[in-house]
C-alpha cells in the first residue's frame, strides 16, 4: 500500500479519484469521470426534450377552451346562470300562487256583486245609483284581475354577494423571479 493516502474514486472505489466534477464535487478516476460525463449527457437529452415540449406549447395559439382559467370562468358563468334560473323559477311559482290566492279573494267579491245585481233584478227596485255602483265595482274587479296592486317584484339591493363578481388579475411572480436572478 502507498504511504500517501490518495482519495478513492467514489464510483468504482478502486482507482484514485483524480478528477473532481465541479457540479456534484465528487472525485472520480479517469474512466468513471468519463462515465459520469456520459450520464450528464443523457440528462441533457432530457432537458432538450422538455425544452422542445415547452417551445411547442408556447408556439401553440391560445384556445378559448383549454386553459384552466377559461374553465374557471365557464364554471362561474354556469353556476351563476343556474342560481338565476332557480330563483326565477321559484319567483314564477310564487307569483302563480299569489295570483291564485288573489283570484279566490276576487271571486268572493264578484259573488257579492252577483247577489246584489240578481236581487235588484228580481225586486226591480234599482235605480241609476245602483247601476253606476255595480258597473264601477265590476270595473275595479276587472282592473285588479289584470294588474294586482297588492304584490310586486322587488330587487334586494342589500344582498350584493349573492352572485360573486369575478375579475382577472396578473400576479407579479415572474417579475420577482427575474429580479432574484432565477430567470
Ligand atoms: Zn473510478
Ligand atoms: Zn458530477
Amino acid at each position: 500500500m502507498a504511504a500517501t493516502s490518495k482519495a478513492q474514486c467514489a464510483k468504482c472505489e478502486k482507482n484514485s479519484g483524480i478528477l473532481t466534477c465541479d457540479g456534484c464535487l465528487v472525485k472520480f478516476c479517469r474512466r468513471c469521470f468519463n462515465d459520469h460525463r456520459q450520464d450528464l449527457s443523457k440528462e441533457l437529452d432530457n432537458v432538450v426534450y422538455e425544452h422542445d415540449m415547452v417551445k411547442q406549447q408556447l408556439e401553440t395559439p391560445n384556445e378559448n377552451d383549454c386553459h384552466n382559467l377559461f374553465k374557471q370562468i365557464d364554471k362561474w358563468k354556469k353556476d351563476s346562470i343556474d342560481k338565476i334560473n332557480q330563483l326565477a323559477d321559484q319567483c314564477r311559482t310564487d307569483v302563480v300562487k299569489l295570483l291564485d290566492k288573489n283570484k279566490d279573494r276576487l271571486m268572493d267579491r264578484f259573488l257579492k256583486i252577483t247577489n246584489r245585481v240578481r236581487k235588484g233584478t228580481d225586486d226591480e227596485d234599482y235605480d241609476e245609483r245602483d247601476l253606476s255602483k255595480w258597473i264601477n265595482d265590476l270595473k275595479e274587479l276587472k282592473d285588479e284581475l289584470i294588474e294586482s296592486s297588492n304584490f310586486r317584484v322587488e330587487e334586494d339591493k342589500q344582498q350584493s354577494s349573492w352572485i360573486q363578481k369575478i375579475t382577472v388579475h396578473e400576479d407579479f411572480r415572474d417579475q420577482l423571479k427575474a429580479k432574484d436572478g432565477n430567470l
